[in-house]
């Protein structure tokens, strides 16, 4: 095998791996959009049930109230029925200012209710608009988790092949040199091969002992930068492949 034969070797075995790693680190993201979705549909769903919860409170108070009323209008009612009964003008202008008390109290109750009812209907407002949002919020993210579901098989789909793809790009390097770039790729993620240009990897972007830079020039070994442990190269040096016959 030439050197040119070996580095090629080499890039083709480093394309699947670095194709891989890109789609291993979009997979990873899913799971994290998945479950920003999650939080978006929950966030629209409290803001409904939170309404909804306004709602029936402001009901209950509105029916106690309304409970309370009939009962003390009851009173005043039998209060007014006993008057006629009353003997002393002194007990008749005593019941006459209870009654008027109740009375009063009624009229704020009243009051209350009327209250109570106006805010009940901007709470049904606000529950329309939050079940607006709500509906359109989690149609949004069934659209989004349907698309995440379909990335996430083409990914799978894809990382299979990788297997395939990198075992026949494996069997054309020699062993030693295999495993050489493997042990590599174990110690830093991305590229293990680089070009070495004036001098300087352009893994590192540190510069190239001269000594090493004339052995680089020869281009008949595999060498590594002694900065980042990348295999480099001399790409003007290494002869391109002949193209061969369309
Ligand atoms: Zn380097």
């Amino acid at each position: 095998m030439t050197l040119r034969e070996k580095l090629d070797a080499l890039e083709a075995l480093q394309a699947v791996d670095l194709e891989k790693a890109d789609v291993l680190a979009e997979a990873a993201v899913i799971p994290v959009r998945r479950a920003e979705l999650e939080v978006k549909i929950k966030a629209s769903r409290r803001a409904y049930d939170e309404a909804k919860a306004k709602l029936e409170a402001n009901e209950r108070e509105r029916r106690g109230l309304d409970q309370l009323l009939q009962m003390e209008r009851d009173k005043v009612k039998k209060w007014e029925g006993r008057l006629g009964d009353i003997k002393t003008p002194r007990e008749y202008a005593a019941m006459n200012r209870e009654i008027e008390i109740a009375k009063k109290q009624n009229e704020n109750a009243n009051e209350q209710i009327r209250e109570l009812t106006r805010a009940a209907g901007e709470i049904q407002r606000a529950i329309e608009v939050a079940e607006e949002a709500m509906v359109e919020r989690e149609d949004e993210a069934r659209t989004a988790v349907e698309a995440l579901d379909g990335r996430q098989k083409e990914i799978d789909d894809r990382l299979r092949s990788y297997d395939e793809r990198r075992a026949a790009a494996a069997a054309a390097l020699e062993p030693p040199l295999l495993a050489r770039y493997d042990s590599i790729r174990r110690r830093r993620p991305g590229a293990a091969i680089a070009h070495v240009i004036g001098g300087t990897c352009r893994g590192c972007h540190r510069n190239i002992p001269p000594q090493l830079v004339v052995v680089l020039a020869r281009a008949n070994s595999i060498e590594t930068c002694p900065s980042c442990h990348r295999i480099i190269y001399n790409a003007e040096a290494v002869k391109p492949t002949a193209p061969g016959p369309a």
